[in-house]
């Protein structure tokens, strides 16, 4: 399922930090709509799941600590059956309905890294609660948004360089 990157994306991305503050998107109508938009029903127990999931995943993907546990935990009675199609098998995912989003965010998670390892990061601003598939060739992109992030963190090492070297007095 392709768009389940975006999926992955989405709940990744859905605490970003605005003006210095943490903020939740994953409750309420906005985590509803997210949940919707992606084939869940946006139930309160189902965005708690996306919630967990998006924690141990951030913490996976920043090397903080080691959250397989939490992510074995949402698997548990998770099936993947197989239906032979003319061009090969279809998995269809078998989860308790509040946790089969949770389920395909891990799996989506799980194909990035195999098909694209170390391209799905942290955006490099620290004070960003964001993350980015960076399908660049060298892969090198750092930031989330060049316009947001990278700009932003350009003109704080500029700002900086222009310090060092300035008149010393
Ligand atoms: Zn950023």
């Amino acid at each position: 399922m392709p768009q389940d990157e975006d999926l992955l994306l989405a709940v990744l991305n859905s605490a970003p930090v605005v003006d210095g503050v943490r903020t939740e998107q994953l409750v309420g109508e906005a985590g509803k709509e997210l949940a919707t938009r992606y084939g869940g029903t946006g139930t309160p127990g189902e965005l708690a799941h996306l919630r967990s999931v998006r924690e141990a995943l951030q913490d996976l993907i920043r090397g903080r600590a080691d959250a397989t546990g939490e992510l074995n935990s949402l698997l548990e009675k998770t099936v993947l059956v197989p239906e032979a199609t003319p061009t090969g098998l279809d998995w269809e995912l078998v989860a308790p309905p509040h946790r089969r989003l949770a389920v395909r965010v891990v799996m989506a998670w799980s194909l990035v890294e195999e098909e694209m390892p170390g391209r799905l990061r942290a955006c490099a601003n620290t004070r960003c609660n964001l993350f980015l598939i960076d399908r660049s060739r060298p892969g090198t992109a750092k930031w989330c948004s060049m316009a947001v992030c990278g700009n932003r963190m350009k003109a704080r090492v500029h700002a900086s360089r222009k310090r060092e070297s300035g008149p010393s007095s």
